[in-house]
C-alpha cells in the first residue's frame, strides 16, 4: 500500500544529527514516505556548524515542483532555508503546487551551538513570506525573541508571545518551552481560539542535537496522515520525549536527540 508523503524543504547536517536526516528518519518512524527539497549543505559535526553553501533559489524550487506534480504531497515542512531567495522562492512555489497542503514552518535561524543557518535578512522574509502561508509554526525561545522581542520567561510571556507571533498570520503557533527552566517542558499551542498547554518530563541530558527538526517532521508526519493540529502537536511532543530520553554522545561536542527506541 501507498504510504501518505510528507516533504522536507530543509538543510543537510553532515554529522547526521539534524535537518534532513533527521526528518527522513521521523518520517520513516511514522511510516510516511519523505520527499526532500534540499536547500543548504552544512559542515558540521558534534562541535558546531563550520560553514554551509546554499542550493540556487531556482533549483530548490525545481526539486519541490518535481516531487510535487508527479508523488504528491501530502504535508510539508521547512526547516534550515539559508537565504531570502530561497525564502521567496520557496514560499512562491508551495502557492503554484497548492496552496492547501498543511505546512509546519521551523523558524530555523542558528543551530544551538550559536552558528547563523540564515544569511541576514532571511528571517525577516520567513515571517513575511512563509508564516502567513503555514498551517503551524514552532518557534523555540530564541526564535521566538529574535521575531518578537519578547524574552520568555514565564506562563504569561510564553502567552503573550504567542499571540504576538499568531499575528504574523499562521494558523496555529506552537512556542516552545524546552529551553526554560524547570523540571517540566511545557509547550503552549494556539490557534486564538483553543490555547493548550501540553507538559512533559525535562530529561538530564546535554544531547539534544536535532531536537527541534525532530518535533517538527514528527508533527508534519501526522498532519500527512490526516490528523489535527493539536493531535499532531500531542503526538509529536511524545515522539520528542522518546528521542531526548534515548539521546546519546556521539564526538566531543553535543549529541543527538536518539532515532533508536
Ligand atoms: N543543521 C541543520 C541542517 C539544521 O536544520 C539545524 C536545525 O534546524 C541545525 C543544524 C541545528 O540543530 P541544533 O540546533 O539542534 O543543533
Amino acid at each position: 500500500m501507498t504510504p501518505p508523503t510528507a516533504l522536507t524543504i530543509a538543510g543537510s547536517d553532515s554529522g547526521g544529527g539534524a535537518g534532513i536526516q533527521a526528518d527522513l528518519r521521523t518520517f520513516f518512524a511514522h511510516g510516511v514516505h519523505g520527499l526532500v527539497a534540499l536547500t543548504a549543505v552544512t559542515v558540521q559535526n558534534s562541535l558546531g556548524v563550520q560553514g554551509f553553501t546554499e542550493i540556487p533559489a531556482d533549483v530548490v524550487a525545481a526539486q519541490i515542483k518535481a516531487v510535487a506534480s508527479d508523488m504528491g504531497v501530502d504535508a510539508a515542512k521547512t526547516g534550515m532555508l539559508a537565504t531570502a531567495e530561497i525564502i521567496r522562492a520557496v514560499a512562491k512555489t508551495l502557492d503554484e503546487v497548492g496552496g492547501d497542503i498543511p505546512l509546519v514552518v521551523d523558524p530555523v535561524a542558528a543551530s544551538m551551538t550559536g552558528h547563523a543557518l540564515l544569511r541576514e535578512d532571511a528571517l525577516e522574509a520567513i515571517r513575511t513570506e512563509l508564516f502567513p502561508r503555514a498551517t503551524l509554526i514552532t518557534p523555540n525561545l530564541d526564535e521566538v525573541r529574535l521575531l518578537t522581542g519578547i524574552s520568555v520567561t514565564s506562563p504569561a510571556s510564553q502567552r503573550e508571545a504567542a499571540e504576538a507571533l499568531l499575528a504574523f498570520g499562521s494558523r496555529w503557533v506552537l512556542v516552545k518551552g524546552g529551553h526554560m527552566e524547570g523540571s517540566t517542558c511545557v509547550d503552549l499551542l494556539t490557534d486564538g481560539d483553543a490555547v493548550i498547554s501540553l507538559s512533559g518530563p525535562r530529561y538530564d541530558t546535554e544531547n539534544t542535537h536535532g531536537g527541534g527538526d525532530t518535533m517538527a517532521s514528527a508533527i508534519t508526519a501526522s498532519l500527512a496522515k490526516g490528523a489535527s493540529v493539536p493531535d499532531a502537536v500531542a503526538a509529536g511532543k511524545k515522539f520528542i520525549e522518546r528521542c531526548v530520553a534515548e539521546s546519546y554522545p556521539l564526538g566531543a561536542g553535543v549529541g543527538p536527540v536518539s532515532p533508536f527506541w
